[in-house]
Protein backbone atom coordinates (compact mmCIF):
# COMPACT_ATOMS: atom_id res chain seq x y z
CA UNK A 1 0.00 0.00 0.00
CA UNK A 2 1.06 3.63 -0.59
CA UNK A 3 1.44 5.93 1.79
CA UNK A 4 -0.50 8.49 0.47
CA UNK A 5 -3.21 5.30 1.08
CA UNK A 6 -2.18 4.36 4.73
CA UNK A 7 -2.45 8.25 5.57
CA UNK A 8 -6.28 8.12 4.33
CA UNK A 9 -6.68 5.49 6.75
CA UNK A 10 -6.06 7.43 9.78
CA UNK A 11 -8.69 10.05 8.57
CA UNK A 12 -11.50 7.55 7.98
CA UNK A 13 -12.45 7.10 11.47
CA UNK A 14 -11.18 3.28 11.88
CA UNK A 15 -10.92 2.07 15.61
CA UNK A 16 -7.63 0.39 16.01
CA UNK A 17 -7.37 -3.40 17.85
CA UNK A 18 -4.08 -1.88 18.22
CA UNK A 19 -1.57 0.81 17.62
CA UNK A 20 1.76 0.68 17.79
CA UNK A 21 4.20 3.53 18.80
CA UNK A 22 7.60 3.04 17.36
CA UNK A 23 9.12 1.29 14.68
CA UNK A 24 11.95 -0.61 15.41
CA UNK A 25 12.75 -4.37 15.97
CA UNK A 26 10.42 -4.23 19.19
CA UNK A 27 7.38 -2.15 17.49
CA UNK A 28 7.57 -4.04 14.24
CA UNK A 29 8.03 -7.83 15.69
CA UNK A 30 5.04 -6.73 18.04
CA UNK A 31 2.96 -5.34 14.59
CA UNK A 32 3.77 -8.54 13.10
CA UNK A 33 2.37 -10.78 15.71
CA UNK A 34 -0.90 -8.70 16.27
CA UNK A 35 -1.76 -8.47 12.82
CA UNK A 36 -0.72 -12.30 12.65
CA UNK A 37 -3.53 -12.72 14.81
CA UNK A 38 -5.73 -11.13 13.07
CA UNK A 39 -5.86 -7.52 15.32
CA UNK A 40 -6.63 -4.67 12.81
CA UNK A 41 -3.66 -3.08 13.95
CA UNK A 42 -1.10 0.32 12.96
CA UNK A 43 2.49 1.17 13.70
CA UNK A 44 3.58 5.03 14.01
CA UNK A 45 7.24 5.69 13.64
CA UNK A 46 8.23 9.07 14.28
CA UNK A 47 11.63 8.80 11.80
CA UNK A 48 12.27 5.99 9.65
CA UNK A 49 12.17 2.14 10.48
CA UNK A 50 14.71 0.94 12.42
CA UNK A 51 16.29 4.57 12.32
CA UNK A 52 17.16 3.97 16.14
CA UNK A 53 19.22 1.23 17.74
CA UNK A 54 18.45 -1.25 15.29
CA UNK A 55 20.13 -0.15 12.84
CA UNK A 56 22.93 -0.10 14.10
CA UNK A 57 23.13 -3.25 16.45
CA UNK A 58 26.32 -5.95 15.78
CA UNK A 59 24.15 -7.63 13.10
CA UNK A 60 24.41 -10.62 15.17
CA UNK A 61 21.59 -13.43 15.50
CA UNK A 62 22.92 -15.08 18.70
CA UNK A 63 22.31 -16.93 21.76
CA UNK A 64 24.61 -14.74 24.08
CA UNK A 65 27.92 -15.99 25.18
CA UNK A 66 28.07 -13.34 27.55
CA UNK A 67 24.56 -14.38 29.05
CA UNK A 68 26.10 -17.61 29.65
CA UNK A 69 28.66 -16.32 31.92
CA UNK A 70 26.26 -14.48 33.96
CA UNK A 71 24.71 -17.95 34.38
CA UNK A 72 21.20 -16.29 32.87
CA UNK A 73 20.20 -20.05 31.12
CA UNK A 74 16.80 -19.65 30.34
CA UNK A 75 17.58 -16.17 28.58
CA UNK A 76 20.42 -18.56 26.74
CA UNK A 77 17.67 -21.55 25.92
CA UNK A 78 15.00 -18.22 24.66
CA UNK A 79 17.56 -16.85 22.46
CA UNK A 80 18.91 -19.92 21.14
CA UNK A 81 15.51 -21.34 20.43
CA UNK A 82 14.49 -17.63 18.73
CA UNK A 83 17.71 -17.57 16.56
CA UNK A 84 16.74 -21.65 15.07
CA UNK A 85 13.37 -19.64 14.02
CA UNK A 86 14.67 -16.82 12.64
CA UNK A 87 17.11 -19.23 10.72
CA UNK A 88 13.98 -20.78 9.52
CA UNK A 89 11.61 -17.82 8.95
CA UNK A 90 14.44 -15.17 7.39
CA UNK A 91 17.13 -17.52 5.49
CA UNK A 92 17.35 -14.42 3.04
CA UNK A 93 18.46 -12.23 5.77
CA UNK A 94 19.83 -14.39 8.55
CA UNK A 95 22.85 -17.14 7.89
CA UNK A 96 24.80 -18.88 9.88
CA UNK A 97 28.34 -17.68 11.29
CA UNK A 98 31.62 -19.42 12.93
CA UNK A 99 33.24 -17.15 15.89
CA UNK A 100 36.91 -18.18 16.73
CA UNK A 101 37.67 -17.36 20.60
CA UNK A 102 41.53 -16.95 20.09
CA UNK A 103 43.43 -18.39 22.60
CA UNK A 104 47.02 -16.82 24.36
CA UNK A 105 46.78 -18.39 28.03
CA UNK A 106 47.00 -22.28 28.66
CA UNK A 107 43.87 -21.97 30.79
CA UNK A 108 41.66 -20.02 27.95
CA UNK A 109 41.20 -23.39 25.47
CA UNK A 110 39.67 -25.98 28.62
CA UNK A 111 37.88 -22.99 30.10
CA UNK A 112 36.40 -21.45 27.20
CA UNK A 113 35.68 -24.67 25.25
CA UNK A 114 33.73 -26.13 28.06
CA UNK A 115 30.90 -23.05 28.62
CA UNK A 116 30.69 -23.58 24.72
CA UNK A 117 29.86 -27.06 25.22
CA UNK A 118 27.09 -25.83 27.45
CA UNK A 119 25.83 -23.58 24.63
CA UNK A 120 26.01 -26.14 22.12
CA UNK A 121 24.27 -28.17 25.01
CA UNK A 122 21.32 -25.86 25.43
CA UNK A 123 21.21 -24.98 21.40
CA UNK A 124 19.79 -28.71 21.33
CA UNK A 125 18.46 -29.54 17.84
CA UNK A 126 17.90 -26.07 16.75
CA UNK A 127 22.14 -26.12 17.15
CA UNK A 128 24.63 -24.57 14.11
CA UNK A 129 27.39 -27.27 14.76
CA UNK A 130 29.18 -28.48 17.69
CA UNK A 131 32.13 -25.87 19.21
CA UNK A 132 35.42 -27.60 19.08
CA UNK A 133 38.96 -26.78 20.02
CA UNK A 134 41.88 -25.62 17.44
CA UNK A 135 45.32 -26.15 17.05
CA UNK A 136 47.24 -22.97 15.89
CA UNK A 137 47.04 -23.95 12.46
CA UNK A 138 43.33 -24.58 11.99
CA UNK A 139 42.91 -21.26 13.89
CA UNK A 140 45.00 -19.38 11.39
CA UNK A 141 42.83 -21.45 8.89
CA UNK A 142 39.65 -19.93 9.81
CA UNK A 143 41.26 -16.09 10.75
CA UNK A 144 44.60 -16.20 8.59
CA UNK A 145 44.98 -12.51 10.27
CA UNK A 146 44.42 -12.68 14.11
CA UNK A 147 47.76 -11.48 15.55
CA UNK A 148 50.16 -14.78 15.80
CA UNK A 149 52.56 -13.63 18.44
CA UNK A 150 51.79 -15.93 21.35
CA UNK A 151 49.04 -17.68 19.77
CA UNK A 152 48.34 -21.17 20.79
CA UNK A 153 45.05 -21.76 19.72
CA UNK A 154 41.23 -21.38 19.70
CA UNK A 155 37.76 -21.97 20.09
CA UNK A 156 35.21 -21.98 17.28
CA UNK A 157 31.47 -22.33 17.96
CA UNK A 158 28.71 -21.35 15.61
CA UNK A 159 25.79 -18.50 15.96
CA UNK A 160 24.30 -16.35 13.27
CA UNK A 161 24.69 -13.03 11.35
CA UNK A 162 21.76 -10.69 9.94
CA UNK A 163 21.43 -7.18 8.45
CA UNK A 164 18.92 -5.77 10.56
CA UNK A 165 17.68 -2.48 9.00
CA UNK A 166 16.58 -4.94 6.18
CA UNK A 167 15.17 -7.49 8.54
CA UNK A 168 13.48 -4.28 9.82
CA UNK A 169 11.90 -3.32 6.50
CA UNK A 170 10.81 -6.97 5.94
CA UNK A 171 9.09 -7.10 9.13
CA UNK A 172 7.41 -3.66 8.25
CA UNK A 173 6.87 -5.56 4.35
CA UNK A 174 5.63 -8.70 5.94
CA UNK A 175 3.21 -5.96 8.46
CA UNK A 176 1.72 -4.58 5.77
CA UNK A 177 0.79 -8.32 3.58
CA UNK A 178 -1.13 -9.20 6.60
CA UNK A 179 -3.52 -5.79 6.32
CA UNK A 180 -1.57 -3.79 8.45
CA UNK A 181 -1.15 0.04 8.22
CA UNK A 182 2.93 0.69 8.81
CA UNK A 183 3.86 4.64 8.83
CA UNK A 184 6.76 6.24 9.08
CA UNK A 185 7.85 9.85 9.51
CA UNK A 186 4.44 9.72 12.14
CA UNK A 187 5.49 11.11 15.25
CA UNK A 188 2.52 10.28 18.24
CA UNK A 189 3.03 13.56 19.68
CA UNK A 190 0.02 12.98 22.47
CA UNK A 191 -2.38 10.61 24.01
CA UNK A 192 -6.08 11.02 25.21
CA UNK A 193 -7.87 9.03 27.31
CA UNK A 194 -11.56 8.14 28.12
CA UNK A 195 -12.65 7.60 31.53
CA UNK A 196 -8.71 7.73 33.12
CA UNK A 197 -7.66 5.08 29.84
CA UNK A 198 -5.75 5.54 27.32
CA UNK A 199 -8.12 5.66 24.31
CA UNK A 200 -6.22 7.16 21.50
CA UNK A 201 -3.07 8.94 20.06
CA UNK A 202 -2.45 11.87 18.13
CA UNK A 203 0.03 11.65 15.43
CA UNK A 204 2.20 14.39 13.69
CA UNK A 205 2.96 13.65 9.88
CA UNK A 206 6.16 14.81 9.68
CA UNK A 207 6.08 15.29 5.91
CA UNK A 208 2.63 18.00 5.99
CA UNK A 209 2.68 19.02 9.69
CA UNK A 210 -1.00 17.65 10.14
CA UNK A 211 -2.13 15.88 12.94
CA UNK A 212 -4.37 12.77 13.21
CA UNK A 213 -6.50 12.30 16.07
CA UNK A 214 -6.36 8.09 15.83
CA UNK A 215 -8.65 5.95 17.79
CA UNK A 216 -6.93 2.26 19.32
CA UNK A 217 -8.65 -0.31 21.86
CA UNK A 218 -5.46 -0.89 23.47
CA UNK A 219 -2.01 1.24 23.04
CA UNK A 220 1.48 0.00 22.84
CA UNK A 221 4.51 2.01 23.23
CA UNK A 222 7.43 0.33 21.64
CA UNK A 223 9.24 3.52 21.44
CA UNK A 224 12.66 1.73 22.55
CA UNK A 225 14.83 4.76 24.31
CA UNK A 226 12.05 6.90 24.71
CA UNK A 227 9.26 4.97 25.78
CA UNK A 228 9.88 7.24 28.93
CA UNK A 229 9.05 10.22 26.99
CA UNK A 230 5.93 8.80 25.83
CA UNK A 231 4.71 6.97 29.43
CA UNK A 232 4.72 10.60 30.19
CA UNK A 233 2.02 11.63 27.72
CA UNK A 234 -0.11 9.06 29.22
CA UNK A 235 0.81 9.89 32.66
CA UNK A 236 2.87 12.91 33.26
CA UNK A 237 4.10 11.83 36.64
CA UNK A 238 4.98 8.68 35.33
CA UNK A 239 8.66 7.40 36.66
CA UNK A 240 11.90 6.93 34.86
CA UNK A 241 12.66 3.20 34.09
CA UNK A 242 15.23 3.19 31.83
CA UNK A 243 18.93 4.57 31.92
CA UNK A 244 20.80 5.24 28.92
CA UNK A 245 24.15 4.14 27.99
CA UNK A 246 25.80 3.85 23.78
CA UNK A 247 27.44 1.34 22.46
CA UNK A 248 29.78 2.26 19.33
CA UNK A 249 31.41 -0.17 16.13
CA UNK A 250 34.11 0.82 14.13
CA UNK A 251 33.76 -0.08 10.03
CA UNK A 252 36.80 -1.28 8.80
CA UNK A 253 37.85 -2.79 5.66
CA UNK A 254 37.23 -6.26 4.70
CA UNK A 255 40.48 -7.22 4.38
CA UNK A 256 41.14 -7.04 7.97
CA UNK A 257 39.82 -10.12 8.79
CA UNK A 258 39.17 -11.84 5.50
CA UNK A 259 37.33 -15.03 5.36
CA UNK A 260 33.58 -15.90 6.66
CA UNK A 261 34.86 -16.40 10.78
CA UNK A 262 34.45 -13.92 13.24
CA UNK A 263 36.57 -13.26 16.28
CA UNK A 264 34.89 -13.27 19.89
CA UNK A 265 36.80 -11.96 22.98
CA UNK A 266 34.93 -12.84 25.72
CA UNK A 267 36.76 -10.26 28.16
CA UNK A 268 38.32 -6.68 27.43
CA UNK A 269 39.78 -4.52 29.74
CA UNK A 270 36.05 -3.28 30.96
CA UNK A 271 35.17 -6.92 31.69
CA UNK A 272 32.98 -6.71 28.07
CA UNK A 273 32.82 -9.24 25.39
CA UNK A 274 34.22 -7.80 22.08
CA UNK A 275 33.57 -9.43 18.70
CA UNK A 276 35.46 -8.46 15.16
CA UNK A 277 32.75 -9.46 12.57
CA UNK A 278 33.26 -9.77 8.82
CA UNK A 279 29.73 -7.72 7.02
CA UNK A 280 29.36 -7.45 3.89
CA UNK A 281 32.91 -7.21 2.39
CA UNK A 282 33.76 -4.87 5.29
CA UNK A 283 34.93 -5.77 9.27
CA UNK A 284 32.72 -4.30 11.73
CA UNK A 285 34.29 -4.12 15.05
CA UNK A 286 32.42 -3.89 18.29
CA UNK A 287 31.07 -2.76 20.94
CA UNK A 288 31.44 -0.30 23.87
CA UNK A 289 29.02 0.36 26.92
CA UNK A 290 29.48 4.06 28.00
CA UNK A 291 26.32 5.77 30.35
CA UNK A 292 24.76 8.66 28.32
CA UNK A 293 22.37 11.32 29.93
CA UNK A 294 19.45 10.93 27.50
CA UNK A 295 18.48 9.10 24.23
CA UNK A 296 19.10 10.35 20.84
CA UNK A 297 18.12 9.01 17.63
CA UNK A 298 21.97 9.85 16.16
CA UNK A 299 24.61 9.43 18.83
CA UNK A 300 27.46 10.37 18.38
CA UNK A 301 31.51 7.96 19.11
CA UNK A 302 33.13 9.69 21.58
CA UNK A 303 37.16 9.31 21.01
CA UNK A 304 37.80 7.25 23.81
CA UNK A 305 34.95 4.87 22.54
CA UNK A 306 36.95 4.52 19.37
CA UNK A 307 40.50 4.48 21.01
CA UNK A 308 39.05 1.50 23.20
CA UNK A 309 38.33 -0.20 20.07
CA UNK A 310 40.97 0.43 18.30
CA UNK A 311 43.57 -0.75 21.33
CA UNK A 312 41.32 -4.21 21.30
CA UNK A 313 41.24 -4.83 18.08
CA UNK A 314 45.06 -4.26 17.24
CA UNK A 315 45.25 -6.87 20.08
CA UNK A 316 43.74 -9.84 18.53
CA UNK A 317 44.47 -8.56 14.78
CA UNK A 318 47.99 -8.62 12.78
CA UNK A 319 47.82 -5.38 10.81
CA UNK A 320 46.60 -2.92 13.59
CA UNK A 321 44.01 -0.80 12.73
CA UNK A 322 44.97 3.06 12.88
CA UNK A 323 41.76 6.23 12.63
CA UNK A 324 43.22 6.44 8.94
CA UNK A 325 41.55 3.07 8.26
CA UNK A 326 38.15 3.61 9.21
CA UNK A 327 35.06 3.70 6.52
CA UNK A 328 32.22 4.71 9.19
CA UNK A 329 32.12 4.53 13.23
CA UNK A 330 28.31 4.18 14.13
CA UNK A 331 27.19 4.36 17.61
CA UNK A 332 23.40 3.43 19.15
CA UNK A 333 21.48 3.74 22.40
CA UNK A 334 21.56 1.08 24.91
CA UNK A 335 17.98 1.02 26.73
CA UNK A 336 18.38 -0.10 30.26
CA UNK A 337 15.23 -1.17 32.41
CA UNK A 338 16.13 -0.36 35.70
CA UNK A 339 12.92 -0.65 37.79
CA UNK A 340 9.53 -2.28 36.86
CA UNK A 341 7.31 0.57 38.15
CA UNK A 342 3.43 1.28 37.32
CA UNK A 343 1.04 -1.69 38.04
CA UNK A 344 0.75 -5.21 37.26
CA UNK A 345 3.93 -5.55 35.96
CA UNK A 346 4.96 -8.69 33.98
CA UNK A 347 8.52 -9.27 33.54
CA UNK A 348 8.18 -12.56 31.48
CA UNK A 349 12.23 -13.13 30.29
CA UNK A 350 14.55 -11.96 32.52
CA UNK A 351 15.80 -9.86 29.59
CA UNK A 352 12.44 -7.84 28.20
CA UNK A 353 10.20 -5.96 30.69
CA UNK A 354 6.36 -5.35 29.77
CA UNK A 355 4.61 -2.67 31.41
CA UNK A 356 0.99 -1.80 32.05
CA UNK A 357 0.35 1.47 33.23
CA UNK A 358 -3.13 3.01 35.43
CA UNK A 359 -3.99 4.05 32.13
CA UNK A 360 -3.81 0.99 30.13
CA UNK A 361 -0.73 1.93 27.90
CA UNK A 362 1.34 -1.22 27.54
CA UNK A 363 5.20 -0.55 27.48
CA UNK A 364 7.73 -2.71 26.27
CA UNK A 365 11.36 -2.53 27.08
CA UNK A 366 14.95 -4.07 26.71
CA UNK A 367 15.14 -7.47 24.96
CA UNK A 368 17.19 -7.36 21.63
CA UNK A 369 16.73 -7.93 18.34
CA UNK A 370 17.57 -11.82 18.17
CA UNK A 371 14.17 -12.11 20.90
CA UNK A 372 11.99 -9.47 18.76
CA UNK A 373 9.38 -12.05 18.08
CA UNK A 374 8.74 -13.36 22.14
CA UNK A 375 8.94 -10.01 22.65
CA UNK A 376 6.35 -9.38 20.34
CA UNK A 377 4.10 -12.25 21.32
CA UNK A 378 4.24 -11.56 24.91
CA UNK A 379 3.25 -8.15 24.25
CA UNK A 380 0.25 -8.83 22.03
CA UNK A 381 -0.63 -11.62 24.46
CA UNK A 382 -0.84 -8.91 27.83
CA UNK A 383 -2.41 -6.00 24.93
CA UNK A 384 -4.91 -8.61 24.15
CA UNK A 385 -5.96 -8.87 28.10
CA UNK A 386 -6.04 -5.43 28.37
CA UNK A 387 -8.20 -4.56 25.98
CA UNK A 388 -10.45 -7.43 26.60
CA UNK A 389 -9.90 -9.42 23.31
CA UNK A 390 -10.60 -13.50 23.40
CA UNK A 391 -7.03 -15.19 23.48
CA UNK A 392 -6.20 -15.84 20.06
CA UNK A 393 -2.67 -17.65 20.06
CA UNK A 394 0.40 -16.79 17.72
CA UNK A 395 1.51 -18.13 15.05
CA UNK A 396 4.83 -16.23 14.48
CA UNK A 397 7.08 -18.95 15.04
CA UNK A 398 6.00 -20.75 11.73
CA UNK A 399 5.44 -17.08 9.57
CA UNK A 400 7.57 -16.92 7.06
CA UNK A 401 9.19 -12.86 6.58
CA UNK A 402 8.43 -11.24 3.62
CA UNK A 403 11.00 -12.25 0.92
CA UNK A 404 11.44 -15.49 2.30
CA UNK A 405 13.50 -17.51 0.05
CA UNK A 406 16.58 -20.33 0.12
CA UNK A 407 19.38 -20.85 -1.46
CA UNK A 408 20.24 -17.65 -2.83
CA UNK A 409 23.96 -17.40 -1.83
CA UNK A 410 25.10 -14.73 0.28
CA UNK A 411 27.05 -13.71 -2.96
CA UNK A 412 24.06 -12.90 -4.87
CA UNK A 413 23.79 -8.95 -5.15
CA UNK A 414 19.71 -8.72 -4.39
CA UNK A 415 20.20 -11.42 -1.85
CA UNK A 416 18.35 -9.13 0.99
CA UNK A 417 15.39 -8.86 -1.53
CA UNK A 418 14.78 -12.18 -1.13
CA UNK A 419 11.68 -13.49 -3.62
CA UNK A 420 11.54 -10.04 -4.24
CA UNK A 421 14.77 -9.72 -6.23
CA UNK A 422 13.57 -11.33 -9.30
CA UNK A 423 10.55 -8.46 -9.49
CA UNK A 424 13.20 -5.76 -8.74
CA UNK A 425 15.47 -7.51 -11.64
CA UNK A 426 12.14 -6.74 -13.98
CA UNK A 427 11.89 -3.58 -13.05
CA UNK A 428 15.12 -2.49 -13.69
CA UNK A 429 13.65 -3.40 -17.69
CA UNK A 430 11.89 -0.31 -17.57
CA UNK A 431 15.40 1.89 -17.51
CA UNK A 432 18.67 0.55 -18.42
CA UNK A 433 20.25 3.43 -16.62
CA UNK A 434 19.00 1.90 -13.63
CA UNK A 435 21.14 -1.18 -14.09
CA UNK A 436 24.39 1.05 -13.31
CA UNK A 437 26.11 0.80 -10.28
CA UNK A 438 25.57 3.67 -7.48
CA UNK A 439 29.37 4.11 -6.36
CA UNK A 440 32.59 1.76 -7.00
CA UNK A 441 32.81 1.02 -3.47
CA UNK A 442 29.43 -0.73 -3.12
CA UNK A 443 27.16 -3.43 -4.93
CA UNK A 444 23.87 -0.69 -5.25
CA UNK A 445 22.65 -0.19 -8.49
CA UNK A 446 20.48 2.40 -8.99
CA UNK A 447 17.30 0.64 -9.42
CA UNK A 448 17.62 0.04 -5.99
CA UNK A 449 16.95 3.74 -5.63
CA UNK A 450 13.86 3.18 -6.93
CA UNK A 451 12.22 0.16 -5.29
CA UNK A 452 13.01 1.78 -1.96
CA UNK A 453 10.72 4.22 -2.82
CA UNK A 454 7.97 2.37 -4.37
CA UNK A 455 8.04 -0.85 -2.61
CA UNK A 456 9.72 0.00 0.27
CA UNK A 457 8.51 3.43 1.97
CA UNK A 458 11.88 5.51 1.58
CA UNK A 459 11.05 9.21 1.83
CA UNK A 460 14.89 10.51 1.90
CA UNK A 461 18.24 10.13 0.96
CA UNK A 462 19.31 8.72 4.13
CA UNK A 463 16.35 5.78 4.45
CA UNK A 464 18.24 4.86 1.00
CA UNK A 465 21.60 5.42 2.10
CA UNK A 466 21.39 4.01 5.40
CA UNK A 467 18.75 1.53 5.84
CA UNK A 468 17.45 0.18 2.37
CA UNK A 469 21.06 0.06 1.66
CA UNK A 470 23.95 0.12 3.94
CA UNK A 471 26.00 2.53 2.17
CA UNK A 472 26.47 4.65 5.28
CA UNK A 473 27.65 1.97 7.20
CA UNK A 474 29.69 0.49 4.62
CA UNK A 475 31.59 3.67 4.03
CA UNK A 476 30.25 6.82 4.58
CA UNK A 477 32.11 8.98 2.75
CA UNK A 478 31.97 7.15 -0.44
CA UNK A 479 27.63 7.41 0.60
CA UNK A 480 28.52 10.79 0.23
CA UNK A 481 29.30 10.85 -3.32
CA UNK A 482 26.98 8.88 -4.38
CA UNK A 483 23.89 11.37 -2.26
CA UNK A 484 23.39 13.77 -5.46
CA UNK A 485 22.16 10.84 -7.43
CA UNK A 486 20.21 9.19 -5.34
CA UNK A 487 18.34 12.36 -4.54
CA UNK A 488 17.95 12.80 -8.30
CA UNK A 489 16.63 9.35 -8.76
CA UNK A 490 14.39 9.76 -5.78
CA UNK A 491 12.69 13.26 -6.58
CA UNK A 492 11.97 11.55 -10.07
CA UNK A 493 10.19 9.12 -8.38
CA UNK A 494 8.73 11.14 -5.62
CA UNK A 495 7.64 14.43 -7.59
CA UNK A 496 10.00 16.67 -6.11
CA UNK A 497 11.90 19.61 -7.45
CA UNK A 498 15.33 20.40 -7.09
CA UNK A 499 14.93 22.59 -3.98
CA UNK A 500 13.97 19.33 -2.37
CA UNK A 501 16.87 17.46 -3.56
CA UNK A 502 19.24 19.61 -2.54
CA UNK A 503 17.77 20.03 1.27
CA UNK A 504 18.25 16.44 0.77
CA UNK A 505 21.42 16.09 0.11
CA UNK A 506 22.86 19.12 2.15
CA UNK A 507 20.73 17.13 4.99
CA UNK A 508 22.64 13.99 4.01
CA UNK A 509 26.11 15.14 4.06
CA UNK A 510 25.62 16.74 7.39
CA UNK A 511 24.34 13.28 9.06
CA UNK A 512 27.62 11.46 7.15
CA UNK A 513 30.10 13.40 8.81
CA UNK A 514 28.98 12.32 12.11
CA UNK A 515 30.02 8.82 10.96
CA UNK A 516 33.60 9.60 10.28
CA UNK A 517 36.23 9.94 12.93
C1 LIG B 1 25.46 -1.30 20.51
C2 LIG B 1 24.37 -2.33 20.44
C3 LIG B 1 24.59 -3.53 19.77
C4 LIG B 1 23.59 -4.49 19.71
N1 LIG B 1 23.82 -5.66 19.04
C5 LIG B 1 22.87 -6.61 19.01
C6 LIG B 1 23.09 -7.82 18.30
O1 LIG B 1 24.12 -8.02 17.65
N2 LIG B 1 22.11 -8.75 18.32
C7 LIG B 1 20.94 -8.58 19.01
O2 LIG B 1 20.12 -9.48 19.03
N3 LIG B 1 20.68 -7.41 19.66
C8 LIG B 1 21.61 -6.43 19.66
N4 LIG B 1 21.38 -5.25 20.31
C9 LIG B 1 20.06 -5.02 20.88
C10 LIG B 1 19.05 -4.56 19.80
O3 LIG B 1 19.67 -3.80 18.81
C11 LIG B 1 17.95 -3.76 20.47
O4 LIG B 1 17.40 -4.52 21.50
C12 LIG B 1 16.81 -3.41 19.52
O5 LIG B 1 17.29 -2.87 18.31
C13 LIG B 1 15.89 -2.41 20.19
O6 LIG B 1 14.81 -2.17 19.34
P1 LIG B 1 13.65 -1.19 19.79
O7 LIG B 1 12.60 -1.29 18.74
O8 LIG B 1 13.23 -1.48 21.17
O9 LIG B 1 14.31 0.26 19.81
P2 LIG B 1 14.67 1.27 18.54
O10 LIG B 1 15.25 0.47 17.46
O11 LIG B 1 15.42 2.36 19.10
O12 LIG B 1 13.23 1.69 18.07
C14 LIG B 1 12.41 2.60 18.79
C15 LIG B 1 11.71 3.45 17.76
O13 LIG B 1 10.70 4.22 18.39
C16 LIG B 1 10.58 5.43 17.68
N5 LIG B 1 9.87 6.43 18.49
C17 LIG B 1 10.31 6.99 19.64
N6 LIG B 1 9.41 7.90 20.08
C18 LIG B 1 8.39 7.91 19.18
C19 LIG B 1 7.18 8.66 19.06
N7 LIG B 1 6.83 9.59 19.95
N8 LIG B 1 6.36 8.43 17.99
C20 LIG B 1 6.69 7.48 17.06
N9 LIG B 1 7.83 6.77 17.13
C21 LIG B 1 8.68 6.97 18.17
C22 LIG B 1 12.03 5.79 17.40
O14 LIG B 1 12.14 6.73 16.34
C23 LIG B 1 12.65 4.45 17.09
O15 LIG B 1 12.72 4.17 15.71
C24 LIG B 1 22.35 -4.26 20.35
C25 LIG B 1 22.12 -3.05 21.02
C26 LIG B 1 23.12 -2.08 21.05
C27 LIG B 1 22.86 -0.80 21.76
Amino acid sequence: MKREEMLQRLDDGTVWDMVVIGGGATGLGTAVEAASRGYRTLLLEQSDFAKGTSSRSTKLIHGGVRYLRQGNLSLVLESLHERGLLIRNAPHLVHKMSFVVPVYDWWEGPFYGVGLKLYDVLAGRLGLGPSQLLSREDTLRHIPTVETKGLRGGVIYHDAQFDDARLAICLALTFADLGGVPLNYLQVTGMYKEGGLTAGVVARDLESGHDFKVKGRVIINAAGPFVDSVRRMADPGAREIITHSQGVHLVLDGSFLPGDSAIMVPHTDDGRVLFAVPWQGRTVVGTTDTPVPAASLEPRALPEEIDFLLTHASRYLSRHPSPSDLLSVFAATRPLVHTHGGVDTASLSRDHTLIVDDTGLVTIAGGKWTTYRKMGEDTVTMAARVAGFHDRPSVTDGLRIHGWREGMGQEYPLQAYGSDARQLETMQDENPSWREPLHPSFPYRAGEVIWAVRREWARTVEDVLARRTRALLLDARASMTAAPQVAELMAAELGRDRVWQETQVSAYLDLAKGYLP
